[in-house]
């Protein structure tokens, strides 16, 4: 297995994509970068392409906003299995 969420350069990556000021990308909404990171609707990453899936950890090109409850929420919903077309390769 690759490491994970190795610190350091997914930091760096946060803060880009933290930089772009861009709205989540599941609901659409501004993320308010102020809250705490414990807040529901403060700002987390998402990733395009799930890692489990071959998704890049550490490309900015798969990495989203996301407010923290969207993201779970859809981690939630969206059960690994029943996403589309499984074997799909981008
Ligand atoms: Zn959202």
């Amino acid at each position: 297995m690759a490491k994970r969420w190795d610190g350091r350069p997914y930091r760096t990556l946060c803060a880009e994509v933290r930089r772009r000021g861009d709205p989540c990308w599941l609901c659409g909404h501004d993320i308010d970068l102020t809250l705490d990171p414990r807040h529901p609707l403060s700002f987390t990453v998402d990733h395009l392409l799930p890692l489990s899936r071959g998704g890049s950890l550490l490309d900015p090109a798969n990495a989203r906003a996301a407010h923290r409850s969207c993201n779970s929420r859809k981690g939630n919903r969206v059960a690994p299995r029943t996403v589309g077309p499984a074997s799909r390769r981008w």
